[in-house]
């Protein structure tokens, strides 16, 4: 490879997508000799492992989502294009991305794909309508709204039947982000909103946590898992295994027992949605565009053993995007996957290997860990496991050192002082507008019936739609 291309430029390496991927892909290819151009369809860096806390009321979005653009504002190769890429040729190396109507075509000498993955219903779209997921700043502001608009309808409420339903809160998925929520609910009606309501007591809330599989936190063992779930019941978050949810509305869900088929409701006007994940769709067309790169069953690329895909050396697809047997979903397989693509182009700028001399991507496991509540978390760490206090600290040390920006970082250790210390909470603000925003742009895109019938409802009855 050589860092001049036939039109006399500089080597380019067009990253796609501004997560842990991308920012790690443009920070390792900071001082190399080429030109990066970072395009991205959110303007900021989102810190993903924190949304829940944004949901909750404890961070705000400034301090898990800074502005990609100021992130790398020092780092002189590196441009940020704002658009949502719809097209990647690979046989005239250009990747075109749009920004409201306008279409800009980027030409690549490389390319690093690091799109994520987004939220899946299993083949049940319409369940979005009434339990938006987890991925971006926009679901974890709507279900922050949700669940205070919850209370507040259940202080409304004139029936017994309906303060229930308002004070329910459903979680469908016990992985560690189904976990966090259902723990900080939890905290939220027993700690900071206790007292706050005359016609109710938020203590008397219900959060469920609702699960397909038969544990708790299952990918990190029988002992953390059980940690978890004994924990979350101490807490009083109500936990069902082996229940299937095959049915979600304005009014609650409905769940079949895996193991007996018997059918059961949960009446809850708030319900939230972290049971699965959707490769983003480029990955597919990244497959179906190579010389017979397949996707797995989640739509993820499953890349060469150098990151790549079959054909293009020069193209490499990395983060949640990436099928890598042992390689989880979580940011040090994306942070490590960048690192190792920026290093093979750099490599090979300098003539010191060819796409053909690559040494296979090796991922180091630095273990996993999920908060429960305040001072409580699990984590395991090699053949380490353990929970409690200890756990929690370690949790808040990792943490704080993979926040982008010492401003962040100082005031995410305020706004965790303040609410781990006390009752309070800093960030309780929400807006209607947060709840409804989302369906009414699905509506006003024309593209989905539930959203313009939920919108509908809402005219009625707005009690219907809001949880
Ligand atoms: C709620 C939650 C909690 C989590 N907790 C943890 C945790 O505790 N520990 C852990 O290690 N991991 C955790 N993860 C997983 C971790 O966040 C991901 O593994 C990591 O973010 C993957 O990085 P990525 O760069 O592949 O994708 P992402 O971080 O998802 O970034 C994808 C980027 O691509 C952009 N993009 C998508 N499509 C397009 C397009 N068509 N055009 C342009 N740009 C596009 C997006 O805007 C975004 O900037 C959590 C994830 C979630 C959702």
């Amino acid at each position: 490879m050589s860092n001049a291309t036939a039109g006399g430029r500089r080597h380019r390496v067009v990253v796609v997508g501004s997560g842990f991927g991308g920012l790690f892909a443009a920070r390792h290819l900071r001082r190399a000799d080429v030109d990066v151009v970072l395009i991205s369809k959110t303007s900021t860096h989102l810190f993903q492992p924190l949304l829940y806390q944004v949901a909750t009321g404890i961070l705000s979005t400034g301090e898990i989502a800074p502005a990609t653009r100021l992130v790398v504002r020092k780092y002189a190769n590196t441009q940020v294009l704002l658009g949502d890429v719809q097209d990647i040729d690979l046989v005239n190396r250009t990747v075109t991305s749009r920004l409201l109507s306008q279409d800009t075509v980027t030409p690549f000498d490389s390319l690093i794909v690091a799109t994520g993955a987004q939220q899946s219903y299993f083949g049940n779209d319409q369940f979005a309508t009434y339990a938006p997921g987890m991925k971006t700043i926009d679901d974890a502001l709507e279900l922050r709204a949700r669940i205070l608009g919850s209370f507040e309808e259940a202080e409304l409420a004139q029936t017994q039947e309906d303060r229930d339903r308002f004070t329910t809160f459903v979680v469908v998925g016990a992985g560690p982000t189904g976990v966090e929520l259902a723990g900080q609910i939890s905290e939220l009606a027993n700690r900071t909103l206790a007292g706050a309501f005359r016609s109710i007591d938020s203590r008397e809330s219900r959060v469920v946590l609702v699960e397909g599989a038969n544990a708790v936190l299952a990918p990190m063992g029988p002992k953390l898992g059980g940690k978890a779930h004994a924990q979350l019941e101490k807490m009083g978050v109500e936990v069902q295994l082996n229940s299937m949810v095959t049915g979600v509305d304005a009014r609650g869900v409905t769940i079949k027992d895996s193991q007996t088929g018997d059918i059961r409701r949960i009446e809850a006007a708030c319900k939230v949605w972290s049971a699965g994940v959707q490769a983003s769709p480029l990955g597919k067309m990244l497959a179906e565009r190579s010389k017979g790169t397949e996707t797995d069953r989640a739509g993820r690329v499953v890349v060469e053993p150098d990151l790549t895909i079959k054909g293009y050396p020069n193209v490499f697809v990395v983060g949640d995007l990436m099928a890598v047997p042992g390689v989880p979903g979580m940011a040090q397989g994306a942070i490590q996957g960048a690192t190792y693509a920026a290093e093979q182009i750099k490599k090979e700028l300098k003539g010191k290997q060819t796409p053909a001399e690559r040494k296979p991507f090796h991922y180091l496991n630095k273990g996993s860990m999920a908060t429960i509540s305040r001072f409580n978390a699990v984590c395991q760490i090699g053949k380490l496991e353990f929970g409690g206090f200890l756990a929690w600290l370690a949790w808040l040390a990792l943490h704080l050192y993979y926040l982008i920006g010492y401003r962040s970082r100082i005031v995410t250790v305020f706004q965790w002082f303040v609410s781990f210390s006390g009752r309070n909470r800093g960030q309780m603000a929400a807006t209607e507008q947060w709840v409804f925003a989302r369906l009414a742009l699905e509506a006003l895109n024309g593209n989905d019936e539930d959203a313009r019938e939920a919108l509908e409802e809402t005219g009625t009855d707005s009690k219907e739609s809001t949880g």
